[in-house]
């Protein structure tokens, strides 16, 4: 059978794939050199799935029944018109995702602003790596989660992970640390954390104590690159006045990390010939994320990592286009480009490609977690789109944003299975899936993919880019403003970039077809490229790297005694964010069929709970029950549930949505909880 070299439907890795059929295979490609994790093995069988929409659904007596496309695009056309007429543009809202190709990212974008004229959009990866995106862009003038290849790894000394679980979320990942000491920094005893030298687990909330302390150690033992520092930097004055004051025996009483390993860490760090710090979501799904990852930012930036080739700072991105999704204009606050929404000269660039008036663009719109909760409230949206994203498990307090669902005058939802979310909707659009269309994504390292076509898809599906021109051409638009086909979109998305950070313009699918490997930012179409950035000077306007002057707070919410516990979510091997493709294969689902609570064995004995049992979690926000796993590592203050899985089991009933004033992350890592059996209360 021929076979068609592509990539995962998954994580930001983005491993090389072989697809004959629907049959798997790993191809040697430098993320993955061959690898796989069990996800990729078995994601051939989501093209297979008996689970597949292959007809629009409309809502009719309160039921989702089958109808025409012709039907479904109509109707949705014809209410979106009557609520813009009757409320205004910004009464309907768009909501993408960061597993959308980059040309569904940027048409997406581009049919809000301008179909729709509306403000209000913005995506799932404002619930990822937001606050990583907000303190890189902050400290470094541009933000690429890796800004060197990862094969780059295997030159260091020394890697620190802060809230990082590679091992565990994309082990091929893990082949490229095997050289180096690692120090893990994790509440939790993961997979990752057992591989390391040094594993660090403060209290949960505490990550930016544990980095001042860290830094602190760093100062004191003499490991400061001063001449870095004074060549390549601003602003490390402003921070040392603050860090100065956690000394390692301070942040040793906030974190619960002893000193001693605090200065091990530092000396790890500062006597290492290369080393890298890198981040993710442990340390950035928090109420203070961009504070969080400005702290290792400043660990690494007194090092002298960044910039150096063999050494440097990175967040490990999570979704398959994580990287590209927040480059090409879904984000409330952003154009192509990785452009400001708010900048009259990038309005003008992007209005000029667009062919509109520039003054025709709306402003920013309200951020994702602000937008959903608005959605059905007075002054709020009254209809929302959403493309390639399951808010009802991923949001954090999914409650109520259930509740704001059922308050929209219109909830259409295209995807390919009817996730939590399309269950809900009037219209569910019936869309392809990552093998079935060719498109672009980017990946961790902003390497830019094709990611090919490798089977047909079933006859009633369309992909999101004809759903888009369907609904603009039926809301007045010119077809040729809105083309469905992919390559032709990437075209334009090039033009929209150009002289943006994120700069596409020398990036052809013909160069892509040839297996270039294009790191943006590719200003031209003879550029190789940039594999590694920041080399001569970071892109700020005089080359120098930023400090943040950042402090410890603490968490939004602390245990008291009606929760006395804290609760932490995370991910599972097994399982891929709402877990909406990967709860549909039986191969993963027979590993990790449900929710679990993971809970130290004297916190479930004092709770009256075993092994196995169903416990009650609460929170002030809401309960979930899930299944108890004693975990004798665990600090008995803390309990893990992964966030997968729908119904009565979600664990985002749990979550805490107070945001980051910078990135508006919601503060995923850790609430007030209290846990009982579930007759006890
Ligand atoms: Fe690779 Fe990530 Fe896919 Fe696993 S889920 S195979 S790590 S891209």
């Amino acid at each position: 059978m021929p076979h068609v070299d592509t990539h995962c439907p998954y994580c930001a890795l983005q491993c090389g794939m072989r697809l004959a059929g629907t049959r798997v295979t790993p191809r040697g490609f430098p993320v993955n050199a061959g690898g796989l994790c069990q996800k990729g093995w078995t994601s051939g069988e989501l093209l297979r799935s008996g689970e597949r929409l292959t007809t629009p659904l409309i809502r009719r007596d309160g039921e989702l029944t089958p109808a025409t496309w012709a039907e479904a695009l109509d109707l949705v056309a014809a209410r979106l018109r009557e609520l813009t007429a009757q409320h205004g543009p910004d009464s309907v809202a768009v909501f993408g995702g960061g597993g959308l190709t980059n040309e569904k990212a940027y048409l997406l974008g581009k049919f809000a602003r301008v179909a729709l004229g509306t403000s209000q959009i913005d995506y799932n990866g404002r619930f990822c790596m937001s606050s990583a995106a907000a303190a890189g862009l902050k400290a470094f003038g541009a933000d690429r989660g890796l800004p060197f290849p990862v094969t780059d790894l295997a030159d260091a000394d020394v890697v620190l992970l802060a809230g990082a679980n590679p091992a565990e979320t994309m082990p091929p990942f893990v082949q490229h640390l095997r050289g180096a000491e690692l120090i893990v920094i994790d509440p939790r005893r993961t997979p990752t954390a057992e591989l390391a030298a040094l594993h660090l687990a403060p209290a949960p909330g505490t990550d930016l104590a544990l980095a001042l302390g860290i830094l602190h150690a760093v100062v004191a033992e003499g490991h400061l690159d001063k001449s870095f520092v004074d060549l390549r930097t601003a602003g490390f004055d402003d921070a040392w006045r603050l860090a100065a004051a956690w000394w390692p025996e301070r942040a040793e009483r906030v974190t619960g990390v002893a000193a001693a390993d605090q200065r091990r860490a530092a000396t790890m760090l500062g006597e290492a010939r290369n080393a890298y710090v890198l981040t993710a979501r442990g340390t950035e799904q928090h109420a203070t994320g961009t504070a969080n990852v400005g702290g290792w930012i400043n660990l690494a930036l007194a090092l002298g990592l960044p910039g150096r080739e063999g050494s440097g700072f990175g967040c490990l991105t999570g979704q398959g286009n994580g990287q590209g999704g927040r480059e090409h204009g879904q984000k409330a606050d952003q154009l192509p480009g990785y452009r400001k929404l708010d900048d009259p000269a990038a309005r003008a660039h992007v209005a000029g490609v667009w062919g509109v008036a520039p003054e025709s663009l709306p402003g920013p719109g309200r951020s994702a977690a602000e937008l959903l909760d608005a959605l059905g409230q007075p002054g709020g949206p009254k209809a929302l789109l959403v493309f390639g994203s399951n808010v009802v498990v991923s949001a954090p307090r999914s409650r109520r944003v259930q509740d704001r669902l059922s308050a929209l005058d219109l909830l259409v939802v295209a995807d390919f299975v009817l996730s939590e979310t399309a269950a809900r909707a009037d219209v569910v659009l019936p869309v392809t899936q990552w093998a079935e269309e060719t498109g672009t994504l980017t990946n961790l390292e902003g390497r830019i993919l094709l990611r090919r076509q490798a089977v047909v898809a079933p006859a009633g599906v369309r992909s999101d880019l004809d759903v888009l021109r369907g609904l603009a051409t039926r809301l007045g638009q010119p077809a040729e403003r809105f083309p469905a086909d992919a390559e032709t979109v990437f075209e334009e998305l090039r033009a929209a970039s150009k002289g943006g950070s994120a700069d596409y313009s020398g990036v052809t699918y013909d160069r892509l077809r040839t297996g270039e490997a294009l790191h943006w930012p590719v200003p031209a179409e003879d550029h190789p490229g940039t594999p590694r950035m920041f080399l001569d000077r970071f892109a700020h306007p005089d080359g120098r790297a930023r400090f943040a002057a950042v402090d410890h707070t603490g968490p939004a919410e602390l245990p008291d005694a009606e929760f006395p516990l804290q609760a932490t979510t995370g991910r599972v091997l097994q399982h891929y964010q709402s877990g909406a493709q990967t709860r549909r294969i039986r191969e993963l689902v027979d590993v990790v069929p449900e929710v679990f609570v993971e809970v130290h064995p004297d916190t479930a004995a004092r709770a009256g709970l075993v092994e196995g049992e169903r416990a009650l979690v609460r929170s002030r926000r809401g309960e979930t029950v899930a299944r108890v796993r004693c975990v004798g590592s665990l600090r008995p203050d803390l309990v893990f549930l992964p966030f997968h899985f729908p119904g009565e089991g979600r664990a985002n009933l749990l979550t805490n949505p107070a945001l980051d004033p910078v990135s508006r992350m919601p503060e995923f890592k850790v609430c007030a909880v209290a846990l009982s059996k579930v007759d006890a209360v």
